[in-house]
């Protein structure tokens, strides 16, 4: 039988996607898979068994003994091992530290094929880096969201400041910075346009806007 579609949304750090992605998913009747809570989620796990993350065999250990789940409820919520920790893996320090895990290739190799076992069935939109170029490149949707550094950084200034953590509009910049080169530049699953995908830049535009035009375009290539 031929599977339900799988939509990819690729981009950078800040650009709206698991925003749109999640609104989305839930006008089109669709399942939404973070990847990136996945690689925040080993990330947390790594900080707090204080695995050296410059040593893979550890790494890839383990990413193979985590069990990261999603619950779609009243809200999404993200399930390391059991313990809901949806609050805690959007912490600055997981940010910046899951750079490095997201480094890892025995990391990359088993939430790969952890995304590519929940996306098997389709109806999914899956939001990360490397979706529409590794994990699914027979998507039947890839949209690449951007939007300029500024803009990004401004989006997560606020986001931040709305959940009580303190930090300056500079120092976000130059983390989303950091962030883009490392995502950009990374060995396996680096960030990359695909041919195939269609891109959309947000920048100056809300997110009601945004929506709409994602929405739009699944709707057309389906
Ligand atoms: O998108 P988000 O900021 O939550 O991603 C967390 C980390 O996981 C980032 O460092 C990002 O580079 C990495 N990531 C990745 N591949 C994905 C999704 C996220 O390397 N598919």
């Amino acid at each position: 039988m031929k599977r339900k579609p799988v939509i990819a949304i690729d981009g950078p750090a800040g650009s709206g996607k698991s925003t749109i992605a999640k609104l989305a998913a839930s006008s089109l009747g669709l399942h939404y898979i973070d990847t990136g809570a996945m690689y925040r989620a080993v990330t947390l796990k790594a900080l707090r068994e204080g695995t050296d993350r410059k040593n893979e065999a550890a790494l890839t250990g383990l990413a193979a003994r985590t069990v990261i789940r999603f619950e779609y409820g009243e809200r999404f919520t993200v399930l390391l091992d059991g313990e809901d920790v949806t609050e805690k893996i959007r912490l600055p320090e997981v940010s910046k530290a899951s750079s490095d895990i997201a480094d890892s290739r025995g990391v990359r190799e088993a939430l790969v094929k952890k995304q590519q076992e929940m996306g098997a069935a389709g109806g999914v939109i899956m939001d990360g880096r490397d979706i529409g170029s590794v994990v699914f490149p027979d998507a039947e949707v890839k949209i690449y969201l951007d939007a300029s550094v500024e803009e990004r950084a401004r989006r997560r200034f606020i986001e931040l400041a709305e959940k009580g953590i303190k930090t300056s509009l500079p120092q976000v910049k130059q983390d989303i910075e950091e962030r883009d080169s490392r995502d950009m530049n990374r060995p396996f699953g680096a960030l990359v346009k695909v041919k195939d995908s269609v891109a959309v830049d947000t920048t100056g535009l809300d997110i009601a806007q945004v929506a709409e035009r994602i929405t739009g375009i699944i709707k057309e290539k389906l």
